[in-house]
């Protein structure tokens, strides 16, 4: 019976150390990969992972041949609530950056992720951590914390990707954190750098001709996302769809809201597309106004997959919402 018994277990033994041999080759081409991950002298790269799409527009361009990046949320999510995946987590664990929009846009989300993910680099204060908040002025900050009713924007309006001026702020704040993480790089992201601020400033310039027609419109929209870009085109944000960001309206703060556009004479409703059309629809309807989509990042509608078309689309949306002719301007003026 022993002897059995001790055959058996032998044999099991044996079955379960054959499983560990071979978990261990299958783990050994991993293991080598880890070991064997080129430095950037021999063409290795830095990966590079953004919170939102327009950061990782920003750090390809920066980066050049020096980074991978990929940004977690996509265009058409909101920044504010990104569903999470599984493989988030993975992707965090091996970056070796981490570029945030900052200003607690991603606080719902991200900083969960980032404890999971267990990479030193990416924390706050981390060698890889890029806050591209970094030196931007907020506006619309709340006079007192609301975060424990719900409120987004607990350091103010994180929607500042949206204003071309402070685009070229978050790309010097990449390309400072780039240089961090790799010095010999300093010199190609500097040049980068300057050669990406020289264009948004050549586009900006562009930009301001083609608004032109809208200095002054009057619009509400139904997130806290406008304010850059309307102060930088000109226009004038009048109200919000929401109560507060994040902060879904009332029967009461709709009526107000129909009210209020009719009394400033407000036509002209800004949709992000991750809200629902409905509500924006039925204050169209009450108001007589026309309803723009208007995208907060990257990504948001197909075709839009640089910095410069998102800011080409909104203002080209707007302006066919209002009914301006647009053929002043001339894509090569
Ligand atoms: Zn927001």
């Amino acid at each position: 019976m022993a002897l059995q018994k001790n055959n058996s277990v032998s044999k099991k033994d044996s079955t379960m150390n054959m499983a560990r041999i071979i978990l261990i080759f299958l783990l050994i081409p991993a293991m080598l990969g880890m070991a064997q991950r080129p430095s950037i002298e021999e063409g290795g790269k830095l990966r590079v992972v953004t919170s939102i799409p327009d950061l990782a527009d920003f750090t390809a361009r920066i980066g050049g041949g020096y980074v991978t990046v990929e940004s977690l949320a996509k265009g058409v999510e909101d920044p504010h609530g990104v569903p999470i995946k599984p493989s988030f987590v993975p992707k965090l664990n091996r970056a070796d950056a981490l570029v945030v929009l900052g200003l607690q846009a991603e606080h719902s989300w991200l900083p969960a992720l980032i404890d999971v993910a267990r990479n030193p680099n990416i924390l706050p204060g981390g060698v890889g951590f890029i806050n591209s908040s970094q030196n931007i002025r907020p506006k619309q900050v709340p006079k007192s914390l609301l975060r424990r009713e719900g409120d987004v924007h607990p350091l103010g309006n994180p929607h500042f990707n949206l204003d071309p001026v402070y685009a070229k702020v978050m790309a010097k704040n990449i390309a400072e954190g780039l240089t961090r993480l790799y010095p010999p790089g300093k010199e190609f992201f500097d040049t980068n750098l300057k050669n990406f601020q020289a264009h948004i400033d050549t586009q900006l310039a562009k930009w301001k001709r083609l608004a032109e027609p809208l200095r002054g419109k009057k619009f509400v929209s139904y997130h806290q996302d406008t304010i850059y870009f309307a102060e930088r085109f000109g226009l004038e944000e009048v109200a919000q769809i929401e109560i507060r960001p994040g902060i879904e309206p009332t029967q009461g703060h709709l009526v107000w809201l129909v009210d209020r556009m009719k009394g400033k004479q407000v036509n002209l409703i800004l949709r992000e597309p991750h809200y629902p059309e409905r509500l924006p629809n039925w204050v169209a309807e009450q108001t007589g106004s026309t309803v723009a989509k208007f995208l907060i990042m990257v990504g948001g509608n197909p075709g839009v997959d640089t910095y410069e078309q998102l800011i080409e689309y909104n203002l080209r949306s707007i302006l066919d919402a209002a009914g301006t002719k647009t053929v002043a301007h001339r894509p090569d003026s």
